[in-house]
């Protein structure tokens, strides 16, 4: 079984195969950091992170980076308003950012986050070779890049000349060319720079990502990935600069594009001031809940944001963390070694991955991990099952499972429950027997705040331990 990606560059599937046997380079576009990061953020590293699970369990070797941007002019702005350095504002939004990407178990999986404001020089030199071989020039302490110098400038976006005009990008009416784009931005009132050929300055956006990777990788490397709002022109460029500098094609081998995510039919970004924080979603939901949202919808496709949506995946992934109780529940060692199950078992890791394999189809791929699910609570609501049956079909759900990001809690099953919420239970199961609703839902609040969380379900109610310490603070 062959592993299939979307390649934006061919804009059509092709077959996955890095430039050095089982090893991946990949770089993924990442934050700037002058403000918390939001949850359309969250969408393009979630959906990577679920994209690098999968090749590190077809066994590749990944070296994950994902930069931070600490050197930009929106960024230098905001310093400017609050009054304090732009690298120490960045400082504070980075670590921020880094525990989002933390909490919601992305962080794990990159190995190098690398500042802007670290790769300076290296950033100096690209551009030095960009201008002596005469792709670059300098007006005034500013370096502009002659897009009219590369012939393949368009081969990521498919823009036409028509088009590019359209893009008036840093208007400077000694540009040669209107869509000429900055290397290197001239100091004009004491702001952040450095020292270079051209003058002191700052680097443009674009130079950063090439700097790094040619550093860290070398010319060339497998996979590059970012939101689609970043074909052009970042993307574009960077394509232009590296190829250039370096003279090697491809730059990457794969390029990779999520759907951005909406809100109210608009992008969601900083810019618009129509965001909703990480932190914000997750002081209300899971992490898990969030990243099985994520999951439910194709990296390439776009979602449109509306917090109510995360009440189906909150749901489902409760669905299957009940299972692994079930599971648990029905499993003994003279139970009986079920045929049907090891089929099941067999089936659903055959068709996940054949769904994974298919440019990720995360959405399809956890349609079958659901329906193992469901398959499981019917065998374990007619028999208990062989303790080793049990074991192998739990560790098949949380492995799957682990692909996005779930099923990573420790589950507990009914004997453990404390004779207290016990009593609750029956209390309030009584209580809806008599249809005392107001009473019931005294209960239900009274046994969550001992930290546990009910479910109704068609079997009869079911419960699960909450590990969050705020919920039980209530009590105390
Ligand atoms: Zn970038």
């Amino acid at each position: 079984m062959t592993l299939k990606v979307f390649n934006t560059l061919i804009r059509r599937k092709q077959t996955f195969e890095p430039m050095h046997g089982k090893q991946v380079k990949m770089f993924v576009c990442g934050q700037t950091t002058y403000d918390d990061a939001h949850v359309g953020h969250a969408k393009t590293y979630v959906q990577f992170d679920i994209i690098v699970r999968w090749l590190k369990h077809l066994g590749y070797d990944v070296y994950y980076v994902q930069n931070i941007t600490d050197v930009d002019d929106k960024l230098i702005k905001r310093a400017q308003e609050k009054g304090v350095e732009p690298l120490s504002l960045s400082k504070h939004y980075s670590r921020r950012f880094l525990k989002d990407m933390e909490a919601l178990k992305v962080k794990r999986n990159v190995d190098l986050f690398p500042a802007t404001s670290d790769y300076i020089p290296q950033m100096i030199d690209q551009i030095r070779i960009l201008v002596e071989k005469g792709y670059a020039y300098d007006v005034m302490g500013n370096v502009y890049y002659d897009v009219t110098k590369f012939k393949d400038y368009t081969k990521l976006s498919r823009m036409s000349i028509d088009e590019l005009k359209k893009h008036r990008i840093e208007p400077d009416p000694r540009k040669r060319n209107s869509f000429d784009f900055a290397l290197w931005k001239r100091e004009e009132r004491g702001e952040l720079a450095w020292d270079s050929p051209w003058g002191k300055g700052r680097p443009g956006w674009h130079i950063e990502d090439t700097a790094m990777t040619v550093t860290i990788f070398g010319p060339q490397y497998d996979l590059h990935g970012g939101a689609s709002e970043l074909i052009f022109p970042h993307h574009t460029n960077e394509i232009a600069q590296a190829e250039a500098a370096t003279g090697k094609k491809p730059f990457v081998k794969y390029w990779l594009h999520t759907g951005v995510l909406n809100i109210k039919g608009e992008k969601m970004s900083k810019s618009l001031k129509n965001f909703v924080t990480i932190k914000d979603v997750l002081s209300r939901y899971q992490p898990e809940v969030l990243r099985l949202y994520y999951a439910s919808t194709h990296y390439r496709k776009p979602m449109e944001f509306d917090e109510e949506d995360l009440e189906r995946p909150k749901a489902e992934l409760g669905y299957l963390y009940n299972t692994l109780r079930n599971i648990k529940h029905a499993a003994s060692r003279t139970g009986k070694t079920s045929e049907e199950v090891e089929t099941l078992l067999a089936k659903t890791e055959r068709r996940f991955a054949e769904a994974m394999n298919n440019d990720f189809n995360t959405h399809l791929a956890f349609t079958h991990l659901y329906g193992l699910a469901r398959e499981a609570n019917k065998i374990v609501s007619k028999q208990k099952i062989n303790w080793e049956q049990a074991e192998k079909a739990t560790q098949t759900l949380r492995e799957l499972g682990g692909i996005f990001g779930i099923l990573e809690e420790e589950v507990t099953i009914g004997e453990e429950l404390p004779e207290e919420v016990e009593k609750l239970i029956e209390q309030r199961e009584e209580a809806r027997k008599g249809k005392h609703w107001e009473a019931a839902d005294r209960l239900r609040q009274k046994i969550k705040s001992l930290g546990y969380l009910l479910e109704d379900t068609s079997e009869g109610v079911r419960w699960r331990k909450v590990k969050n310490e705020a919920t039980r603070s209530e009590t105390s």
